[in-house]
């Protein structure tokens, strides 16, 4: 509704508020002799106003404008992603080998940080995800393709290396293919 009320004011009543002022203003001027040119001028510029505000609108042109504006917005969207991707220069560090362990994970972008989220420890051999194994040894794991058996596999210990080398920027330029 507020919107519609706001139309109300653009529309009709501000139109008549500077037409009813025009007037005034134009009927002051045109008794005034010295004021003959300014007078021409208002007239000339009022003119102006009234033809621009009767120009007939062809569809053609409000698709053109409706087009270029969305290619300006879309301009300004691949811009903002741009500098976010510059501000995040390891998006494509997700894999590397810790303490013999092939690890994989991805970020996580959000507008406000970025987190590690899927980590999971591959077998070195394979690149097969391992599993933990039922053994007594803490964080002990095994690979289900190959058998081989891996201790202390901890993803909470490697998630901070991982976000520490991240920050540092210690990553193997190979890693970012
Ligand atoms: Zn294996």
């Amino acid at each position: 509704m507020k919107i519609f009320e706001n139309k109300i004011v653009t529309l009709i009543v501000l139109p008549v508020i500077t037409l009813v002022i025009g007037s005034l203003i134009y009927d002051w001027v045109k008794e005034v002799p010295l004021f003959t040119l300014i007078a021409d001028v208002v007239k000339t510029i009022w003119y102006g106003l009234i033809w621009f505000l009767n120009i007939e609108l062809r569809l053609w042109w409000v698709i053109i404008f409706l087009m270029m504006l969305s290619f300006i917005i879309y301009l300004i969207i691949k811009m903002g992603k741009t500098d976010m991707k510059n501000a995040f220069p390891y998006r494509n560090y997700t894999s590397d080998m810790i303490n013999g362990i092939y690890w994989t994970w991805k970020w996580n972008l959000t507008p406000d940080e970025v987190t590690l989220t899927n980590l999971k420890a591959n077998c070195p051999r394979d690149k097969t995800p391992l599993i933990e194994a039922n053994l007594y040894a803490r964080h002990s794991h095994e690979c289900p393709r190959c058998g081989s058996l891996y201790y202390d596999v901890d993803s909470n210990k490697v998630g901070v290396i991982i976000a520490d080398n991240a920050n540092k920027g210690i990553y193997t330029k190979n890693d970012l293919i």
